[in-house]
């Protein structure tokens, strides 16, 4: 089969023939159907993010049909539509105990991470992690959902998100889009900021009551407190996280504000200390997700209380050409890869 392998950090992914992945006891195979080009894969290619497994298949976020299923499995059938919760636990250690696999320190596998992920057309995995998908979400809409939908659910779940708080949303991407709609779900005011003007109408469309062009605002904070009466926000979601935008998120925040960080960049966080202390700030961040997480985004999307965004759909062949736009700034929503769809669409929003 084709998968798009990863060779350590900064040497270019290669499109490469590797044989088909065959299920073990309790495993099922999938046959991918849409994977999502987030930018944890730019993180990979940059080499920022480094977990020292080589070669690998890229890609996390994963829907498709199960084709073939190993000894012993029961829940999950060939043809069954499913989507991939994409940490494998221990299922042994305190974290895993108490469900919060994504702190797990001895991983069994994480697709796209530690082990071969979706970039391809294939992938096995264990029963368990593939989570049903229901018949009116399409794969393309799905493959979206376990970083912009549970990420934001693990976000805005850790950052405590309540009933008339003022929430930002800094970063107005997947993650953002899916914060946005989360954080109204649960009762706050939303200031999304961004710095393209498409990305800001679409976060007005998904239920920012307010947003902030960073690109044309000179002091953004100021922006953000003017919005609250001079209060600030009680919770600030970091996905940009650059020195000025870590400045910004401090100095926007309320008495007891919560600044979550989701995204990272280069760029060092530095703060002193009195800052925090006198307004108790809580500085706290959010990894992943756990698998009730995502059965809770499938359910909220079926349902159609959240909407995940398709900017494009392309044949896996052309995945560096999704992972350019993403680079460049260029999608409004994700760049989904279609392993088994040779003809393939062009921008669609
Ligand atoms: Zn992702
Ligand atoms: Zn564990």
């Amino acid at each position: 089969m084709r998968a798009v392998r990863y060779h350590g950090p900064r040497a270019p992914f290669q499109l490469e023939d590797v044989p088909a992945p065959e299920p073990g006891p309790g495993e099922v195979r999938v046959r991918i159907l849409a994977a999502g080009v987030c930018h944890t894969e730019l993180h990979f290619q940059s080499g920022l993010l480094d977990l020292g497994v080589a070669p690998l298949t890229m890609g996390h976020e994963i829907a498709g049909e199960i084709d073939r299923v190993g000894p012993g499995v029961r829940s999950v059938r060939p043809g069954d539509r499913v989507i991939l919760y994409y940490y494998a636990g221990c299922g042994q250690c305190e974290w895993c105990r108490r469900g919060d696999e994504n702190l797990c320190g001895r991983l069994k596998a994480e697709l796209g991470f530690l082990s071969d992920g979706g970039y391809a057309e294939h992938v096995c995995v264990p029963e368990r992690n593939a989570v049903p998908l229901p018949a009116q979400v399409s794969f393309e809409d799905a493959a979206p959902i376990p970083c912009g939908v549970t990420t934001a659910i693990h976000a805005s779940r850790i950052a405590g998100v309540r009933e008339g708080d003022v929430a930002v949303v800094y970063g107005v991407g997947a993650v953002g889009y899916g914060l946005i709609q989360l954080a109204r779900l649960r009762g706050a005011r939303v200031i999304g900021i961004g710095r393209s003007p498409a990305k800001l109408e679409l976060a007005r469309t998904l239920g920012a009551d307010h947003v902030v062009n960073g690109a044309e605002t000179a002091d953004v904070a100021a922006a953000v407190r003017d919005w609250t009466g001079g209060r600030g926000a009680d919770v600030v979601f970091e996905l940009v996280a650059t020195e000025a935008t870590m400045t910004d998120s401090t100095r926007m925040l309320a008495r007891r504000g919560r600044l979550v960080f989701i995204g990272y960049s280069e760029d060092r966080f530095s703060i002193h200390p009195i800052q925090l202390v006198v307004n108790e700030t809580v500085v706290t961040a959010s990894v992943g997700n756990a698998l009730g997480e995502l059965e809770e985004a499938v359910r909220l999307v079926g349902e159609g209380k959240v909407r995940t965004l398709v900017d494009r759909v392309l044949p896996l062949e052309r995945w560096q050409e999704g992972l350019d736009a993403l680079a460049q700034r260029e999608v409004v929503g994700r760049v989904i890869l279609a392993p088994h769809a040779p003809n393939t669409s062009e921008p669609r929003r």
